[in-house]
C-alpha cells in the first residue's frame, strides 16, 4: 500500500511539474525559462536527445531536489530503531516517493531508449512498474497537451478521463487571463 501511494504521489508530482512547464510562461522569462522551461520543450522537438545524455545531466536535478528527503529519511530510520507506530507507512511511503522522484528523468529517458535496454527495464516497463514506451508516446503527438506524468504513468489515464489538466488550465486562465502553450508557436517557429 505505501509502495502504491508513494508511486503514484511521484507520478503526480512528475505530471504536475511538466504540466506546469509544458503549459505555462515562455522560454524567454528570466532565470526559469532557461534553466526549467526550455529543456522540457526542446525535448518536444528532439526527444531523443534525452538519450544522449550521461547518469549525471539525466538525473542530477533530481538527485539535488530528493536529498533534504534522504537526509530527512536516514535520521528518522536512525533514531527510531524500526519501532514506527503506524507499521512504518510513512517511511516505506517516503522511502518509495524520494526513490522515484529522484530516478524519475531516468525512468523518462528509458522511455525513449528503444535499443539495448537492460532486460529487467524492458520487464518493469511491460509490467507497467515504470513509464512503458508506448504509453509515453501518447504524450509526444502535437500539442502535448495530455499524459504529462513520466514516473510510472499511472495516473494518465484517469486523469485524462476526468479532464483533469484541460479543467484546471481553464482555472488558471479564467483568473490570471494568460493562455495555455501560448510561447509554443512562436517559439517553435523561432527555431527554425
Ligand atoms: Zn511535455
Ligand atoms: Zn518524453
Amino acid at each position: 500500500m505505501a509502495y502504491i501511494a508513494g508511486v503514484t504521489t511521484a507520478d503526480f508530482l512528475s505530471g504536475f511539474v511538466h504540466w506546469f512547464a509544458d503549459t505555462w510562461g515562455s522560454v524567454d522569462m528570466p532565470v526559469i525559462g532557461k534553466n526549467f522551461l526550455r529543456p522540457f520543450r526542446e525535448h518536444h522537438i528532439d526527444p531523443t536527445s534525452i538519450t544522449r545524455h550521461d547518469f549525471v545531466e539525466t538525473n542530477g536535478d533530481n538527485l539535488c531536489l530528493t536529498i533534504p528527503l534522504s537526509v530527512f529519511l536516514t535520521a528518522k530510520l536512525l533514531t527510531q530503531e524500526n519501532q514506527f507506530s503506524d507499521g512504518g507507512f510513512q517511511v516505506y511511503f517516503l522511502l518509495v516517493l524520494t526513490i522515484f522522484v529522484a530516478f524519475t528523468n531516468q525512468i523518462h529517458k528509458w522511455s525513449h531508449t528503444y535499443f539495448g535496454l537492460p532486460a529487467w527495464v524492458r520487464f518493469l516497463q511491460d509490467a507497467h512498474l515504470i513509464l512503458p514506451r508506448q504509453h509515453h508516446r501518447i504524450h509526444h503527438v502535437s500539442p502535448h497537451e495530455t499524459y504529462y506524468c513520466i514516473t510510472a504513468g499511472w495516473l494518465n489515464w484517469p486523469l485524462e478521463k476526468i479532464g483533469f489538466w484541460k479543467v484546471l488550465e481553464g482555472c488558471i486562465s479564467s483568473v490570471f487571463g494568460c493562455v495555455p502553450r501560448n510561447d509554443d508557436f512562436k517559439w517553435i517557429k523561432a527555431q527554425y
